[in-house]
């Protein structure tokens, strides 16, 4: 059964900012119906931070900027929280190291998990949240819960050879 990484909180585990979850049914019927091995990962929580915790988002640049050391993400006590941030992306690759996982599904618009999008001081601005970009710079392929079909595709074309 192919290993696929996934937000933790697109599978129900409440582990968003406000404490909630962002449970997927599309996302839970295409992985029972390619037989994937879902592994739930939530960067923010093995950055340490608790939940619930602030809100966070970029003030300066996205996710590939922010491991370059050249961006900065605050919560909304205005704490720069670039340094946790980085630490849970360097925590959810090790996951993804240890599990030989090179497939990742995650949830858009988070300051981690953020494919294609991401928002900047309240704004939604195109690029990758810090987990994302890390996990691109190593190879993993991403996916976001908005590209399932892409997903179905690439996992077709991926059973063919
Ligand atoms: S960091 Fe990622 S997995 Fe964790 S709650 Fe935010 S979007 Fe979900």
């Amino acid at each position: 059964m192919k290993p696929i990484l996934v937000s933790a909180c697109l599978l129900g585990l409440n582990t968003r900012y406000d404490g909630q979850e962002k449970a997927n049914a599309e996302v839970l019927q295409l992985i029972q119906r390619h037989k994937l091995t879902a592994i739930p990962i939530c960067p923010e929580q093995l950055a340490g931070f608790s939940t619930p915790r602030s809100a966070c988002e970029f003030s300066n640049g996205i996710g590939i900027d922010v491991i370059n050391g050249h961006g900065t993400l605050h919560n909304t006590d205005q704490i720069d929280v670039s340094a946790e941030f980085v630490h849970g992306a360097t925590q959810a690759l090790n996951v993804a190291k240890i599990c030989q996982c090179t497939l990742a599904l995650l949830k858009e618009r988070s300051p981690s998990c953020g494919v294609h999008t991401v928002y900047r001081n309240k704004k939604q601005v195109a690029g990758q949240g810090v987990t994302a970009a890390l996990f691109n710079q190593q190879a993993i392929t991403l996916f976001s819960e908005e590209e399932l079909n892409r997903l179905e595709q690439y996992l077709g074309n991926d059973l063919n050879h």
